[in-house]
């Protein structure tokens, strides 16, 4: 199944929101297959924002990125990056729709809480700019045939 990469970043630490995100994923049905907390260093900053480094607001973003560990998780589902980008919102929460994560814990357009690779060749890039192949689990699930029919179980197997 496909995979995506999510950062819960310093400022959602540091508000205690982590439990409720990690939940809102989990509810979902996606996977966790990898998880782990680190401090993002000037060089992983720049390469994971690598398209935002000549922007006004790139030392605002280097700064809040930094300002305490992150989590990092990969999460595993069908359509998985489609879908966790549609559960995390647009990129300013004033105006990310309720429901979403952005729109239900953010005000901010830096401060939004969470980062979600944006397509699937980025994701994979993200996945392996974060995690250590040895790091990302492939486990049995008890309830994929609950969670999935079984056609989708076949297609995105
Ligand atoms: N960002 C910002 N101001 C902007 C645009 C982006 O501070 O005008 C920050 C914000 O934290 C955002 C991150 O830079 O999440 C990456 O921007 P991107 O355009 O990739 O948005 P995302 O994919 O996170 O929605
Ligand atoms: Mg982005």
């Amino acid at each position: 199944m496909e995979k995506t990469l999510i950062l819960i970043k310093p400022n959602a630490i540091q508000r205690g929101l982590t439990g409720d995100i990690i939940t809102r994923f989990e509810r979902k049905g996606l996977r966790f297959v990898g998880m782990k907390m680190l401090f993002m260093t000037d060089e992983l900053v720049a390469e994971h924002y690598a398209h935002l480094v000549a922007r006004p607001f790139f030392p605002y973003l280097k700064a809040s990125m930094q300002a305490a560990p992150l989590i990092a998780c990969c999460l595993e589902g069908a359509e998985a990056v489609e879908t966790v980008r549609q559960m995390v919102g647009v990129t300013n929460s004033r105006k990310a729709l309720p429901g979403t994560i952005r729109g239900d814990f953010s005000m901010s357009g830096e401060q939004n809480v969470v980062h979600a690779s944006d397509s699937v060749e980025n994701a994979l890039v993200e996945i392996n700019r974060f995690f250590k192949p040895e790091e990302l689990f492939d486990y049995q699930s008890a309830v994929t045939c609950f969670e999935y029919g079984g056609e989708e179980t076949i297609k995105y197997k």
